[in-house]
């Protein structure tokens, strides 16, 4: 904590052993008024999710499971472009790490190679008017390796261990908080665009052929691009466009 350049990120910072979930006890936090850039850390969680009420498996020491508080001043609309962000931010502190395979499945993953590093959980709360207050679940596999992953996830996941990138938890969580501090306050300054061509730059699904699930709705296509709202563009067989809000599916590769 002491070594932290950021100015606001992790000022505040709460730390447990275990919890159920890092989302749900900063949305407590956040809820009781916990300012903006409040981290919440633990060294594993007993249910923690991904989207679509999937699980993440956060086992103790192995990980950075945590989750940030923010209170942006933009209309709701722009929050699902935080995950984008995150994304970025993450991705850009693993290629410092000397990660470079790293990259971008849309919408909040980080994958290796195809394989998952980093999950994103985006909530939030507020108004159709305001944000009240944005939480940002982050879980980083750190130290796991591959004979430590539960059978269903031999194949999909990935570690900074598993891919040979020697470094501590403290360390990796230093320079992550930075790289989200430092995007966010591009964000806040010069708007979402920047963040968008980066995030572009990143990907790993643009360009690819998708198929995309939604609930009793599966398509294929090609992923063209993201529109300004971080929407994910694709080109069905047809050739028209459909719009897929992160919301509400997923995309595999086929
Ligand atoms: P997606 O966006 O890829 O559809 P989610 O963001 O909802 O998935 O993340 C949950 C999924 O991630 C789980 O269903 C599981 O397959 C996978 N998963 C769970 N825990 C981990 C982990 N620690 N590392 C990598 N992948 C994980």
């Amino acid at each position: 904590k002491q070594i932290l350049k950021t100015d606001v990120f992790g000022k505040r910072y709460v730390y447990m052993d275990t919890t159920e979930s890092t989302n749900l006890e900063a949305r407590r936090l956040a809820q009781q008024g916990a300012e903006e850039g409040t981290v919440v850390v633990t060294e594993e969680q007993a249910a923690g999710r991904g989207r679509l009420s999937r699980g993440w498996y956060s086992p103790f020491g192995k990980g950075l499971w945590f989750s940030l508080i923010l209170r942006p001043d933009f209309a709701p609309v722009e929050a699902p472009k935080c995950t984008l962000m995150a994304a970025v931010a993450l991705t850009k502190a693993f290629h410092k790490m000397g990660l470079t395979d790293a990259g971008i499945k849309w919408p909040n993953d980080i994958l290796v190679n195809g394989r998952k590093l980093v999950g994103i959980l985006t909530e939030m709360s507020g108004s159709m008017e305001e944000i009240s207050y944005i939480v940002m679940g982050i879980g980083v596999n750190v130290k796991t390796k591959q004979e430590e992953l539960p059978e269903e996830l031999k194949l999909i996941a990935t570690s900074l261990t598993m891919e040979g990138i020697d470094i501590e938890r403290t360390e990796a969580f230093k320079i992550i908080l930075e790289s989200l501090e430092h995007q966010y306050y591009e964000v806040l300054d010069s708007g979402f665009e920047e963040t968008l061509n980066e995030w572009r730059q990143l990907s790993v699904t643009l360009g690819e052929e998708i198929e995309v699930r939604a609930p009793g709705n599966t398509y294929e296509g090609v992923a063209t691009d993201i529109d300004e709202d971080g929407n994910l563009l694709v080109r069905i067989p047809d050739g028209t466009v459909k719009r897929v809000m992160a919301g509400d599916v997923s995309i595999r590769p086929r």
